[in-house]
Parts: structure tokens; sequence; C-alpha cells
């Protein structure tokens, strides 16, 4: 079944209000096994209404639309529904009274504009609202069928639920199984997939590429062409599976960071009880402060600031300073000027334990300030997952 969704309404156009609905209801439809192949969003405006609705009912077995079924002049998808389906507009006596018992229960007369709230093309069947005054409707004919719905969330929701009763659509049991890379771009892992590469999704992440499969034995098969290469699955998030492995271990991790200005801090203390695990870290990010936390001057003034040699340094003094079982440290460039004769993106991660210390240089491309120190944050946590 080919399905499309519409939201209707200009303030959806220019982002007054987001459109959460379309999104929502796409993914719902694809759970219960339609294929969505478009949503887009349609002015307040009857012509471009009646046209898009004529085309979407042209080329999908199924149209939900949300949103244009208020009481208001700008509320036109009740005509424009009627003008594509060619069929008039009818009122509803008892559809009226209920709308008018609403507003009675509110203490309140029914404005004479929510009469036109009453009308529903014909042979259309109503899909009762009960949390506020706009029902809507559903219509089927010719193997096709449409879907109006008002746009409040909490209004249409359990319209929808009715809806998709009245038509049989029932929730398949889909397999998605989100693989999480780290080191690799997405060319190399296509490279690395073969053939298998056509049957996953493959999304960019600043914590590396994740893959998407939705075969059990797709995703198997892609375990075993990128072992060591994984880091995790589903939810899992990088922060969260350090804090798992130093639980784990009963050990605890300091940092000293320069280029990421406390953000490798923030991504550790977002895991809930972090307190167990991070001891804490030092933004290092003069040469003063890195001299003061503890790197020693010679390391500075032979290899500079940002250097396998002061990243190796920066991660024992953390260690040393804070009492702790790792030390990680993260030194780069993040532009807009290079440093030292580094160019922008350069990153430097090092880790300290008690068995010695090791560093990596890291280059990433100079998609600007942010995403590079969001990078320089993520490579410093895989770094860690993959050495410690
Ligand atoms: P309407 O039925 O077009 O008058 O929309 C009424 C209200 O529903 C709007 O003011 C929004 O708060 C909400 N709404 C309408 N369309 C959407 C949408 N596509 N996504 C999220 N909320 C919406
Ligand atoms: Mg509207």
């Amino acid at each position: 079944m080919k399905a499309s969704v519409i939201g209707v309404g200009t303030e959806l156009l220019v982002g007054h209000t987001h459109d959460t609905n379309t999104a929502e209801l796409a993914a719902d439809l694809l759970a219960h096994g339609a294929e969505v192949e478009v949503s887009f969003r349609v002015a307040d405006r009857i012509e471009p209404l009646v046209r898009e609705l004529k085309h979407a009912l042209a080329h999908h077995d199924l149209v939900v639309t949300t949103g244009g079924l208020g009481p208001t002049p700008d509320d036109l998808t009740r005509e424009a529904v009627a003008q594509a389906l060619g069929v008039p507009l009818e009122p509803d006596p008892a559809v009226l009274e209920r709308i008018r018992a609403f507003f009675e229960r509110l203490g309140r007369a029914m404005p004479e504009v929510n009469r036109r709230q009453a009308e529903r093309p014909r042979g259309a069947r109503w899909l009762e609202n009960p949390r506020g005054t706009a029902p809507g409707f559903l219509w089927q004919g010719g193997g096709k069928t449409l879907v109006a719905l008002p746009g409040p969330p909490e209004e249409w929701r359990p319209m929808w639920a009715e809806a998709k009763r009245q038509l049989g659509l029932e929730r398949r049991a889909t397999y998605r199984k989100v693989l999480k890379t780290f080191g690799l771009g997405e060319s190399q892992i296509a490279e690395i997939l073969g053939p298998l590469y056509a049957e996953v999704g493959s999304y960019s992440k600043p914590w590396g590429v994740e893959l998407v499969a939705s075969d059990e034995d797709v995703a198997k098969k892609i375990r075993k062409k990128l072992k060591g290469k994984i880091w995790g699955e589903d939810e899992d998030t990088l922060p969260g599976l350090v804090h798992r492995r130093l639980l784990a271990e009963g050990r605890t991790l300091a940092v000293m960071e320069s280029v990421t200005g406390g953000l490798l801090a923030e991504l550790l203390t977002d895991v809930p009880g972090a307190s167990k695990t991070f001891r804490g870290g030092m933004v290092s990010y003069t040469r003063e402060a890195k001299a003061r936390f503890g790197v020693p001057s010679e390391v500075l003034l032979a290899h500079g600031q940002v250097s396998e040699a002061t990243a190796r340094a920066m991660a024992e003094a953390a260690r040393r300073t804070l009492a702790a079982d790792y030390g990680l440290a993260v030194t780069g460039v993040a532009g807009p000027e290079g440093l030292e004769g580094h160019p922008v993106g350069t990153v430097f991660v090092g880790l300290a334990t008690k068995r010695g210390t090791r560093a990596r240089k890291y280059r990433f491309p100079d998609q600007g300030r942010e995403r590079i120190r969001m990078r320089a944050a993520y490579a410093a946590l895989a770094y860690f997952w993959s050495e410690a």
C-alpha cells in the first residue's frame, strides 16, 4: 500500500509551527507496513490544496492529512478534499448538535463559524474527536482511502488509532539493528562491506558512522566484517559504555582537554551516576594552563601545544593530579586558523594508564569549529574504548 502524508497549514511552511505530525504519521504508517513515498506541507490556500490532494490521490492508495479542520475561514481541508474528490460538502445535524453541546459544557454559545465543522464531503465517515470540536473523516472509493485529521497531536492520535482500526491496519513486527562504528569513513565502510553496503542505511554522526540493518542476517554479516570497529548497538552511547566499563573494573577516569574546552567532561557527566567513575577534569586552553596543570614545560617547548607528546603529558597530568586510574586528554586545532603548523582539524588524543601512556593523531575535515570539537571529544572516548 502506497501512502502519502500531508500537513495543512501556512504556519508549517515557514516554521512558526514545527511540523511534527507528518513525521510521526509517516513513522507509524511504515511500522504498519505502508510504503510512505512522500510527506509534505501545503499552505492554507484552496488552489494548491486541491491540486496536491488530487495528485496524492492519483498516486497513492492512502492519503492522510492533518490540520485545516478548524472553524475559521483559513481552515480549508474539508472544502479542498470535497473539490479534489468532486463531491459536495454536506452538513450533518447530529454532529452540529454535538459541537453545540461541546460549547454548552464550557458554558458558552456555539460561535456561528463552528457550523462548518459539521460538514463533510459526501460519502465520508466521521472520525469522532473526543478532545476537541473538529471531527475528522475517512473517505473510501475507487480503491483509494483518505483520512483527514485535525492538527493538535493530542486530538488526532486517538482518532488515528480509530481510523487504523477501521482500515484494518496492523502493526508489523520489524527488525531494526543499529551498529555504531568509529574510525572509518562511509566510503571505507562501503569498500569493506562491498555489496552488503547496499543492504543497510548509513549515517555519519559525530560519534562515527551508524549502520542500520533491517535484517538479522545482514546485521550478523556486518558484525563479522567490521569486527573491532563496532563499539556499540542500538541505544548504546560512547560515554555510557566508558562509564559501564569503568564501573565493571572498579576504576576511575580523569581528563584534561584543550581543543574541546570541556565538551569531553560534559559528555562524561551526561551519564547518570557518572561520579562513580569520572573524577573530574581540567580545561587547559592556554600554554600557561597546560604548564600549571602539570604538563612539563620541556615537553611544551620541544613539541608545542598540539602534539602527540603533549597529549601524552596531558593525560599523565590528569591521571596524577586527580589520582585516577586512567587519564584521557585531547588537544588539537578547531580553527578557523591553523596552529603551530598543523592544519585545522588536527587532533591528538592521549591515554595514560598504570601500564603506560599512548597517543594517537586524528585528522578531521574542516567542517567548522563545532563539528571538529564534537568529533575530537568522541574520538577521545572511542580511543579509550578501544585502547583502555
Ligand atoms: P489546525 O487544525 O490547522 O488549525 O491546527 C491546529 C493546531 O494543531 C496548530 O496550531 C498546531 O498547534 C497543531 N498542528 C497543526 N499541524 C501540525 C503539524 N503538522 N505538526 C504539529 N502540530 C501541528
Ligand atoms: Mg491551520
